[in-house]
């Protein structure tokens, strides 16, 4: 997305520090970096109702839930997964140039994000998965519409892999929407103030 606006043919810039900088001639523009905060989960986590309280919770941060750019990118060919996580990387990262950190509620992966194109423009990326009991998970799914997809077993495996491999774990069980905001809110600040996961590594909500 930084391109050097001197130098023909034209040359991708390179990030440096809060510039982003032409390797070639040494050109810069402005290009801030900024933590993301992903908040993941499987299907019949909470995430799409955690998210208009979660945008009111955090006003310094943009809020997105991720889900919203799929209509859009599948109206015309199937949805390009990967080019669909590097839009909100992009999309993120112009969020920074206010100094704005991004929190974006979907169904992602830490290992999906490192290897995007947009990846270096972005700080560091913290991950927390909403979780629930598998009885929770599954009565939620049932209560879906039929137009939504069933596959209760794939979303039961799903969120066990993600429960053994994400370290921050948020619990929708039983809390309301506005509960889970709330500790979502709480987990952002803390990382963003004490400039890591500390408090809320290994611990379980
Ligand atoms: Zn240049």
């Amino acid at each position: 997305m930084h391109y050097c606006q001197r130098c023909n043919p034209a040359v991708t810039l390179e990030p440096a520090s809060d510039v982003a900088r032409c390797p070639q001639c040494g050109w810069t523009e402005i290009a801030r970096r900024e933590p993301l905060f992903v908040v993941t989960g499987a299907s019949g986590s909470g995430k799409s109702a955690v998210f208009a309280p979660l945008a009111l919770a955090l006003p310094e941060c943009a809020v997105f839930d991720a889900d919203w750019l799929i209509d859009p990118l599948s109206r015309t060919h199937p949805v390009d997964w990967q080019a669909f996580r590097d839009a909100w990387l992009s999309v993120a990262h112009g969020v920074a140039q206010a100094r704005r950190s991004t929190v974006l509620l979907g169904t992602f992966m830490p290992e999906q994000l490192e290897q995007l194109p947009a990846r270096r423009w972005m700080g560091p990326i913290h991950f927390a998965v909403l979780d629930c009991t598998d009885e929770s998970r599954t009565a939620r799914l049932q209560a879906r519409p039929p137009w939504r997809e069933h596959a209760i077993d794939e979303h039961l495996a799903f969120a066990a892999h993600l429960r053994r491999t994400i370290e921050v774990v948020i619990d929708t069980t039983t809390g309301t929407p506005q509960q889970v905001a709330d500790q979502i809110a709480a987990w952002v600040r803390l990382t963003t103030g004490g400039g890591a996961c500390g408090e809320f590594g290994k611990r379980r909500y």
